[in-house]
Formats: C-alpha cells, structure tokens, sequence
C-alpha cells in the first residue's frame, strides 16, 4: 500500500470533513501518499482527482459540509461507468481507497471490493440509519439542530396553544426523530419502524388540552407520511391548530459537535490502519467506545432496528 485514496459520496453530513482530515493526516503519518477524489464517485471516473498534504486538510474540522464535495453517480451504478471508476484508480496508482457515506455509498465500495480492490467504509450520513454501527458521522450535529428547532417552535406552540408538525429527516430509519424528540421533549414522535395511529396523536393533544398544556410538539419523520395531511387530519378530529415546520436540509449543515469530530477522526484513523494491514471491503463504526469493523456487505444490509426501550421511554416521558 503505497497509495490510498479518499472521497465523499452521497448525502453529506457535518463532520465528514474531520473524517477526510484524520485519513489524510493518519496516512502520511505512516508514509503512505493521498489522492483526494472529487464529488464522489462521479469524480472518480471523470479523473478528478488531486494530491493531498498535511495542509489541504487545514482549518476544516470545525467546519461543516466537504471540502472533497459529494455527488449521487448513477453512470457508476452502470457496469460501464463503474469499470471507468475502476480503471482511474489504476490510471492514479491509488492502492487502496476510503469511501465515507451511507449505504448506496458503500455499495459501490463493496463492488469495488468484489473486483479485487481495497476499499473501508466510513460511515458518513445525518440518518444513522446503518445498523452495525451506534452511530454515524453527522446525526449527533443533526439532532442538535432539530432539538434547537424544537425550542423555537415550542416558544410559538406555547403563544398560541397550537400543535407543531415537525418534519425531519429518516425514511426507513427515525432514529432522528427519535433522539431528537426525546431530548427535545416532544408530545408525540412518529417513526417509521411503527405503524402511525392518528387517534393516539389526537389523545395525547385533547389530554394535554384538558390539563392545561399549551405546547404541543409532534415529531415527525419523513417516511411516517405527510406531514399536512397529519396537520389537517388533526384540525378535523379535533379542532386544533396545526402547523408544520419541514427542516429539510437544515439538518446536513453546521458546525459539527464535538462528538461527531471525535468520531469522524476515530473512523478515519481505523480506516487507514485497515488498509495498511492489507484489508479491504470492510465498514468501520463504533460500538459502545470501541472502534470496530465489519465486512461491507453486512453493513449494506437494509435493517428495521430501532431503539425500543428509548421509544417507550419517550413515551412514557410525554404523558
Ligand atoms: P448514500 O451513500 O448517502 O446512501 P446514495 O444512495 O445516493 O447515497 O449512494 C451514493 C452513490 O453510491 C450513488 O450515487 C452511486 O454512485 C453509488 N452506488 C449506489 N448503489 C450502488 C451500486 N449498487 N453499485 C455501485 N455504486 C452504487
């Protein structure tokens, strides 16, 4: 392994910077050379690829998005575009490549990986929605924007004694909603791992309503529904007012906390520590404070895992 590679793909999440400094900083540590790839996969197989020195990576982890940039590449889920991908890795004597993204991205490495090239998965995305892992980089920063997005709507909720949809990212995963609305607080959250009872919704209001509570938060996660169709199904049964924030892509921005760089720096560090060790299609993630890896096709496989102990809590906390 003389030569490794780093790219971002997918939806971006705050921290991947912190992720892309410790490979870069980790693999000329120990001797080794850095290409930086941009915008993806699809920079990949256009050949948009460029040198990295301790110095490209200065002053980014504090900051949010990638300085690599992020791309979704169909022409690579193509058997053509990704042989073109595959030929630019050789073209660049890059020997081993760090792909941190969700799950379409590890895909790509995996197939990388079947074709008899060294790929790590680092897992970067706002969802957390990769089962083998606690967490990912970006949802710790994600649940903080919506937990604070919670106590502006709150404040109004309370002026007016309204109820508050708040829509947040995670189709098949809540976990978003989930954190977030239990820090936050919330009257009800609305995941997707379970089947969404307007009548339940409808109760916890009219018995908050009848005990004198003015602030009504709803959280809800993208794949549950539409959220003014919930607001309006709402207005009808019971006759109160309901509003609907969408924070949408508020949540990939930011600065990344504290604990998404510690993390992002752990993965990146492993990463590179893999390819060195001459591994390759392996995922990394942590577990509890551990740093593990798993094979990347285990870590593509679709879960329906939620947190159910943390959901009952925050029901049993909003009664
Ligand atoms: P995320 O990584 O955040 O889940 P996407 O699902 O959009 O984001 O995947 C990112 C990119 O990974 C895609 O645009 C595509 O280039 C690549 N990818 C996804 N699935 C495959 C696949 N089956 N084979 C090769 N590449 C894939």
């Amino acid at each position: 392994m003389k030569r490794i590679g780093i790219l971002t793909s997918g939806g971006d999440a705050p921290g991947m910077n912190a992720a892309v400094r410790a490979v870069v900083r980790v693999a000329i540590f120990k001797g080794l050379k850095v290409s930086g790839i941009r915008r993806g996969y699809q920079g990949l197989l256009e050949g948009d690829i460029f040198d990295m020195d301790v110095s490209s990576v200065g002053d980014i982890i504090h900051r949010g998005g990638t300085i690599l940039q992020s791309a979704r590449c169909l022409e690579f889920i193509e058997d053509e575009g990704f042989q073109k991908g595959l030929d630019m890795l050789k073209m660049f004597n890059i020997d081993g490549l760090v792909v941190c993204g969700g799950d379409g991205s590890y895909k790509g490495a995996y197939r990388l990986w079947q074709h008899g090239f060294p790929t790590i998965g680092v897992p970067g995305t706002i969802d957390n929605d990769l089962a083998y892992t606690d967490y990912t980089i970006g949802f710790d920063t994600a649940i903080n924007t919506v937990v604070n997005a919670i106590g502006n709507l709150r404040d109004t909720s309370s002026s007016h004694g309204r109820a508050n949809i708040v829509e947040v990212m995670g189709r098949h995963c809540g976990d978003i909603a989930l954190h977030a609305g239990l820090a936050g607080g919330a009257e009800s959250i609305l995941i997707p791992e379970i089947k969404f009872d307007i009548d339940e919704v409808c109760r916890k209001l009219i018995q908050g309503r009848n005990r004198g509570k003015l602030h009504n938060i709803i959280l809800l996660a993208e794949g549950v529904g539409k959220p003014y169709e919930v607001s309006q199904a709402i207005e009808e049964k019971i006759g109160m007012e309901t509003r609907v924030s969408i924070i949408g892509h508020l949540q990939r921005g930011g600065i990344p906390t504290a604990f998404d760089r510690i993390i992002a720096s752990r993965f990146g560090n492993r990463a590179v520590e893999l390819l060195i060790e001459g591994q390759g299609g392996r995922a990394v993630g942590i577990n509890g404070d551990d740093i593990i890896d798993v094979p990347l096709e285990e870590a593509t496989k679709p879960n329906d895992r939620y947190n159910k102990k943390m959901y009952e809590l925050a029901q049993m906390l909003s009664i």
